[in-house]
């Protein structure tokens, strides 16, 4: 499998931790989806929207064979296997998949934009993406990801949970 993409799960609908494991199982059965790294599982203040319960977050390392919209369309289906209703824009969700980085590709069509246009303000994905890799960049980054997270205010919002 020649590709390397990192995803950021996050899930803050009971029973999170389940939700995120069972996220990862259906990655998992995917034909052409290979898991290489999982991180430690975060639990995080929601930003955006705060009016709403603490997230549990991953990142997760695969090699695929897919290209990435169709890396993106075994995401959306998972999250909608797993019931997820999209009613408040950053609300609450059973899980949510996203594609952080897609090899080092700059892509950006109608349904996907890579690397993840918010990522790089974001602690609760940017903690466990450089646990797994502490040396991932952004495609064409002068300044490392380590770097844009110490500069990231809400970082208080992002403990190891487990
Ligand atoms: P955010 O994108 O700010 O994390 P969200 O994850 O809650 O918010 P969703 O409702 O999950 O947003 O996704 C809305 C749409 O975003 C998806 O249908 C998808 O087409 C599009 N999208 C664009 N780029 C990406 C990406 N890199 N990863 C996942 N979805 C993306
Ligand atoms: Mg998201
Ligand atoms: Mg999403």
């Amino acid at each position: 499998m020649k590709n390397i993409a990192y995803l950021s799960i996050g899930s803050n609908i009971e029973d999170r931790e389940k939700n995120l494991h069972e996220a990862c199982g259906l990655l998992k059965c995917e034909k052409g989806v290979n898991i290489l790294s999982v991180s430690s599982i975060y639990e995080t203040d929601p930003v955006g929207y705060t009016d709403q319960g603490k997230f549990l977050n991953i990142a997760v390392k695969v090699e695929t064979e897919l290209i990435a919209e169709d890396l993106l369309d075994k995401c959306l289906q998972i999250e909608k296997e797993m019931g997820r209703i999209r009613k408040i824009r950053w609300g609450p969700r059973t899980i949510d998949l996203d594609i952080l980085l897609y090899n080092n590709e700059n892509i950006e069509t109608e349904k996907l934009i890579v690397p993840h246009p918010r990522m790089h303000e974001r602690a609760f994905v940017l903690v466990p993406l450089l646990e797994i890799d502490p040396a991932v960049q952004l495609p064409n980054a002068t300044t490392p990801l380590h770097q844009i997270l110490d500069e990231i205010p809400d970082k208080e919002g992002v403990r190891l949970w487990r």
